[in-house]
Order: C-alpha cells, then sequence, then structure tokens
C-alpha cells in the first residue's frame, strides 16, 4: 500500500491537526515501517529546527537605516549631475579662456614667425630642421607675447581664475562623491 497518506498525516499531527483515530494509525504504522519511521524522524527534527530559530528580526533601527541607505542611493545621482554640470562649467570657462588665448597665439604667431616661417619655407634648399627652428623660434617669441600680454590684460586673468576655480570645485565635488563610496 501506498506510504503517501502517512506523510501528510505526519505534516498534520506536526501541525497538531491530525485527529485523534489517525494519530494512533500513523503511531502503529511508524511502529512497524522503518521507511515512514525514518521520515517522521527527519520530519520532527526539522520541525524543532524551525521552532528553535528565532525568526530573522531585523535589528532595532534596521528600517531607519534602510531607508537612509535608499535616499542617500537615490540622491546620489542627483549629486552625479551636479558634478557633470559643474565639470561643464568648468570646461565652458576653459573654452573662453582658450579662443582667447589661440586666438592671441594666433595673430603673435602671425606677427612675430611669419617672416622667419616664410623664410625658411620658401627656401627650397632649408631641410626641415630649418623650419623646426623657425617654427620654435616663433613659438618662443609667441610665448613671451602671451605672457606679456597676459600680465596687462585682467580679463585673461579672470577667465583663467574662473576656469581654475570651476575645475579645482569640480575636482572637490568628485572627491567628496568618492568619499560617500561612489565610485566615480
Ligand atoms: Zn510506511
Amino acid at each position: 500500500m501506498s506510504h503517501k497518506h502517512y506523510l501528510d498525516w505526519m505534516q498534520l499531527a506536526l501541525d497538531d491537526a491530525l485527529p485523534a483515530a489517525q494519530r494512533q494509525e500513523l503511531t502503529a504504522h511508524l511502529g512497524e515501517c522503518p521507511a515512514c519511521s525514518a521520515a517522521w524522524d527527519g520530519l520532527q527534527r526539522a520541525d524543532r529546527l524551525l521552532a528553535q530559530a528565532p525568526l530573522a528580526a531585523p535589528r532595532p533601527g534596521f528600517t531607519g537605516r534602510f531607508n537612509a541607505r535608499l535616499r542617500q542611493r537615490r540622491s546620489q545621482p542627483q549629486a552625479v549631475w551636479g558634478a557633470l554640470a559643474l565639470g561643464l562649467g568648468a570646461v565652458g570657462a576653459a573654452a573662453l579662456v582658450l579662443p582667447a588665448g589661440v586666438g592671441l597665439l594666433w595673430t603673435l604667431a602671425q606677427l612675430a614667425g611669419q617672416p622667419a616661417t616664410a623664410t625658411a619655407l620658401f627656401n627650397s634648399a632649408s631641410a626641415a630642421s630649418q623650419v623646426m627652428l623657425a617654427l620654435l623660434n616663433a613659438l618662443y617669441v609667441t610665448a613671451r607675447g602671451v605672457g606679456e600680454l597676459a600680465l596687462v590684460s585682467p580679463l585673461a586673468w579672470a577667465l583663467t581664475l574662473s576656469a581654475l576655480g570651476a575645475t579645482a570645485l569640480w575636482v572637490y565635488v568628485l572627491r567628496r562623491l568618492s568619499l560617500q563610496g561612489l565610485r566615480l
């Protein structure tokens, strides 16, 4: 005969839901059936373990900590966007400075470098080294000119300083974000 219904009875017995008559029948069967007896032992052991194991109750304050962490997680993307916006601002400020600097360089290079460069370029006998020398000379003159101009141009200083400040602020925010455990 099938022992399946005895297993069902065992579950009911563990839940104290097995009628007395069937409980007696089960006990009698367990005395003569090693398989069901072993199953009964195992079920009882598992039941005891489950009863003894404390329900994994969250520690006090768990919900609060969890919610706080969740809020932090949610606020981090906004912080990232803020950092990105700040970075774009720094790049924008640098972009303001760069054209001014490049334009200045270009003008000065044309003024200072053209004669030497043109001479070198148009001299068919001249080697690449001469072109290089002319270019270096032009660069030197240009750099000196830019330096002198920057010293007397408040706008160039203001732009450079604002770009540096925005960049520093950006780096600061990024560092604070990474300190909070955000890897960028
Ligand atoms: Zn059996």
